[in-house]
Formats: C-alpha cells, sequence, structure tokens
C-alpha cells in the first residue's frame, strides 16, 4: 500500500518510477519523445503522444515492480516546465502541439512587452524575466495563430495548462482542470506573493480568465485515477527543478543544489520569504506543502555537461564523457590554460548574449588535458558566479551545495568545484533527485511519511568534497577567469566590431 507512482515527464522521455517507504526506487520504465522542429528557432512536442507515452511507463513501471494499483498509496508528478497545452474542454482535444519550453517564436512579441514597460510590473508580481521561455507568450500564441481558437477561448470551451495540468486533466478523465504553485510561477502571469492568477497581465496578454487552471499546493489532492485497475490519488505535483530541490532537502533557507546536466541549474531555498534579485537571478515557489509558499532563487548556467560532449564530439580528444576525467586527472593544473564555454553567450551573473566560447593562455606546453581540465574548472567557475549572486542577493550563508545530474559523477570536476565555490559538495546516494522530490511532495500529503524530518532518515550520507589546500590560490585563480571571461564578451556583437560567421 505505501509504494508512490512517480511520474517524471521531461523533455526527451516520459519516465515513471515505484518508490517504497524506504525512498528506494523499486522499478523504472522510459520511453522517448519524438521532438518536432516546425522551423528555426521553433520546438513542439505532440501533446497526445506526452500522455500516451506517460500512461505506458506508469503501467509499465507497475508490472516491473510486481504490483498493482492498490499497493500504490498516491501518484506524484514532476514534469518539463513552461511547455504549453490548449485543449477542448469537451472532447480533451489539444487544439496545438505543445509549444516546449526551449521555443524562441515570442521573441518579437517579448520586446514588444519590454516596449511597453512591463518589465518591472512582471518581475515584482511573477518573479521572472520578460522571456520567451515561459508560457504566457506561448498561451498567447496559440490564441492568436490557430483558427478558431480565440473565439472558442472566450466562449470558456477551452482549458490551459503546463504538462503537469495536462497529465492530471488525462488522469482524472477531464474531471480535474489544476496546477501547483512551482507551475503557475513559471507561466509570467501568476503572482507568486498573492497566489493568483494577475488579471492585469492576463489582460495585457489578452489571455481570458477561463483557460486557467485552478492553482493548488504542491502536496495535497488533485484528483484520483481510476486507470490503473482501482482509484489512486495524485498527491504531489511540483516542476523538475523545484521536485529536484525538495529530493535534495534542500528545505531550510540557504540550502542550495545544482544540477549538472547539460546546462547547469541552481536553486536556492530561501524559505517563506521572496528574494528579488539583483543579479538577475529568477525568483521562483520552490514548493508549497500547504502551509503556504516556500520560495527560491534560481539561476542558470547555458553550458555544463555540454561542454564536456563539446570535448567528446568537437574536439575528439575524449571518447566518452566520463573519460574527461582521467585525461583532466593527469595534469596537476590546467598551466595557465582557461576556457570559458560561452558556446550559447554567458548567463547570470555576465548576462552576455554576444559571448562566445574561448580559449585562452595557450603556451607552448599546453595538451588536451590542460583544455579538458580547463574546461571542467570553466564548468565550475559558472556554477560558482551564479553561486556569488545567490549569496549577495540572499544574505544567507551556504554551507553546503548538494548536487545532481549526469556530470555530478565526475569526482574531480566536484573536488575543484569545492575549491572554487569555498563550499562543501555533497552528492547523495539517491542521483534521482527529480523524481524522488516528486514522490515525496506525494507520500507526505498520502502520510506515507510524516514530516520532512521522517524524509532526512531516508537519506544516506552520500559523498562529501571540502575545498583542498588548492584553495588557497583562489585568488589569482579568480582573477584569471574574470580576465577570460572579459575576453569572451561581446564576439557576435556588431557594435564591437566583432561578426562571427553565421
Ligand atoms: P540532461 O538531463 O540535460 O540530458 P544529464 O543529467 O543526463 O543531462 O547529464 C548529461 C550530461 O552530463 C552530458 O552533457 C554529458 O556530457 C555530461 N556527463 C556525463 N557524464 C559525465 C562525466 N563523468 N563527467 C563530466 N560530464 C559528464
Amino acid at each position: 500500500m505505501g509504494h508512490i507512482l512517480a511520474l517524471d515527464q521531461g523533455t526527451t522521455s516520459s519516465r515513471a518510477v515505484v518508490v517504497d517507504e524506504t525512498g528506494a526506487i523499486r522499478a523504472t520504465a522510459q520511453r522517448e519523445l519524438s521532438q518536432l522542429f516546425p522551423r528555426s528557432g521553433w520546438v513542439e512536442h505532440d501533446a497526445l503522444e506526452i500522455w500516451e507515452s506517460q500512461r505506458a511507463v506508469a503501467v509499465e513501471a507497475l508490472h516491473v515492480a510486481g504490483l498493482d494499483a492498490t499497493d500504490i498509496a498516491a501518484i506524484g508528478i514532476t514534469n518539463q516546465r513552461e511547455t504549453t497545452v490548449v485543449w477542448e474542454r469537451a472532447t480533451g482535444r489539444p487544439v496545438h502541439n505543445a509549444i516546449v519550453w526551449q521555443d524562441r517564436r515570442t521573441a518579437d512579441y517579448c520586446a514588444e512587452l519590454a516596449a511597453r514597460g512591463l518589465a518591472d510590473r512582471i518581475r515584482e508580481t511573477t518573479g521572472l524575466v520578460i522571456d520567451p521561455y515561459f508560457s504566457g507568450t506561448k498561451l498567447r500564441w496559440i490564441l492568436e495563430n490557430v483558427d478558431g481558437v480565440r473565439g472558442a477561448a472566450e466562449a470558456g470551451e477551452l482549458a490551459f495548462g503546463t504538462i503537469d495540468s495536462w497529465l492530471i486533466w488525462n488522469l482524472t478523465d477531464g474531471a480535474v482542470h489544476a496546477t501547483d504553485c512551482t507551475n503557475a510561477s513559471r507561466t509570467m502571469l501568476y503572482d507568486i506573493r498573492d497566489g493568483t492568477w494577475d488579471d492585469d497581465l492576463l489582460g495585457a496578454l489578452e489571455i481570458p480568465r477561463s483557460l486557467m487552471p485552478e492553482v493548488r499546493p504542491s502536496s495535497g489532492g488533485f484528483g484520483s485515477s481510476s486507470l490503473f485497475g482501482s482509484d489512486v490519488s495524485i498527491m504531489g505535483v511540483a516542476g523538475d527543478q523545484h521536485a529536484a530541490l525538495f529530493g535534495q532537502l534542500c528545505t531550510t533557507p540557504g540550502m542550495v543544489k545544482t544540477t549538472y546536466g547539460t546546462g547547469g541549474f541552481l536553486l536556492m531555498c530561501t524559505g517563506g520569504t521572496p528574494v528579488s534579485s539583483a543579479g538577475g537571478l529568477l525568483t521562483t515557489i520552490a514548493w508549497d506543502l500547504g502551509d503556504g509558499p516556500v520560495y527560491a532563487l534560481e539561476g542558470a548556467v547555458f553550458v555544463a555537461g555540454a561542454a564536456v560532449q563539446w570535448l567528446r564530439d568537437g574536439l575528439g580528444i575524449i571518447a566518452a564523457a566520463p573519460d574527461v576525467e582521467e585525461l583532466a586527472a593527469s595534469v596537476p593544473d590546467s598551466g595557465g590554460v582557461g576556457v570559458v564555454p560561452a558556446f550559447t553567450g554567458l548567463g547570470a551573473p555576465h548576462w552576455d548574449p554576444h559571448a562566445r566560447g574561448t580559449i585562452v593562455g595557450i603556451s607552448r606546453g599546453a595538451t588536451a588535458a590542460h583544455v579538458a581540465r580547463a574546461t571542467l574548472e570553466g564548468i565550475a567557475f559558472q556554477v560558482a558566479d551564479v553561486l556569488d549572486v545567490m549569496r549577495a542577493d540572499s544574505g544567507l550563508d551556504v554551507a553546503e551545495m548538494r548536487v545532481d545530474g549526469g556530470a555530478a559523477a565526475n569526482d574531480l570536476l566536484l573536488r575543484i568545484q569545492a575549491d572554487l565555490a569555498g563550499v562543501d559538495i555533497v552528492r547523495p546516494t539517491q542521483l534521482e533527485t527529480t523524481v524522488l522530490g516528486a514522490a515525496f511532495l506525494a507520500g507526505l500529503a498520502a502520510g506515507t511519511w510524516a514530516d520532512v524530518g521522517h524524509l532526512a532518515q531516508l537519506r544516506g550520507a552520500g559523498s562529501r568534497y571540502s575545498p583542498g589546500p588548492d584553495a588557497a590560490h583562489l585568488d589569482a585563480r579568480r582573477v584569471a577567469w574574470r580576465r577570460a571571461v572579459e575576453r569572451s564578451r561581446g564576439w557576435t556583437d556588431p557594435a564591437d566590431g566583432y561578426v562571427a560567421e553565421a
């Protein structure tokens, strides 16, 4: 009875995981998802494929675990954030493909919103910057560009949702149209302090309120599903990064997690107080366990593990991503080489879309090993820069940073990170923090676990990496990093006289 079925609907795949009362993963099932690129800069998913694949992996995971619905205490959901679906209430049929978070088609409209002077209002209300990334302008695009949709929306015939809402609607056979507050906080339409859809912003983007789902706490009831044989309640919902923060149990102010995937995602729990960032970070709802929202600061590094992919596929100096560790460890330091992996520009705190990847300090003795080591340092320096902004914005001390994601398997990267960020780095025994977070949110509401203290007892010690003697040279290394970043900036900006090849 006490198992949790956690659904992890990601950008590239749908997964389902069965978690038992001890927090151990009993079964996993996964299906890839088709990526649709109808035009340059556009990214879509087939919303029906999302639902079908998610349903299929849920059934498969139960089968692999040898369980049926009566063994499941609750369903938890975590999802790719910001991806936008609009469907007919009467038939459940999507009116358009899902527009994925990566999609940039609303860039011009975002510029228009900025020109209308809405940036401050949006930042104060939603904690976000105006960007095509968030759901609001994607929803508006569907209303403006799909035949008949605006009229149907105004007649109250349509529903909008992020992927969590879409799954909840289908799991409950259309009985529940709801989202959780973490997903709502990524729409650019939600007041993260008052906990309401903001009528002024809905008006500014010409979005009828009747489209919007009901917003509920991340842990609590979202209806029940009879699809798996007998009724199972959906009791936990959170966007993927928020679920990972909870899965890492970063539940007190100043606790930080970093996910080292393709890019790097840092979230810091700031407790019951939303912290506005002076350094260009986002303010977001971390979760709500039913007793009010907990907030987080969020910062992203565009290229993290992708820099290691580039060593493999672009330079060809390693055969597989994990090989970078041995190569980089074959030299004691980077030999004065600096790598700034600004392949797609730089995010916080540098904010330069015109920056490009740069290798500096090459001397006659520089080798592939030095470049590999400098690449790991470049990843770690970018993360350390975001962490510094978080410290400054929040005024909170950071005792340790908890890590996950594919590149967190790299011990050398984590040792370098401890030195450069000046904090202990902790990698948990269980690296599946995102599904675990969704399971924890559901299990707390279902009574599988009593409270966060109970969850903490399930967490093993993991591995800890403390700043080593190398940290002594930190100031000089930081100065060198800042100089390298300076050289990467403005590269594709014609105003600076530098124009990259197309
Ligand atoms: P995503 O969810 O973004 O696809 P993952 O969490 O699966 O990413 O991590 C994959 C990334 O981690 C890839 O960019 C890969 O290059 C990098 N990676 C995987 N293993 C290692 C390793 N041992 N050292 C450094 N980077 C690694």
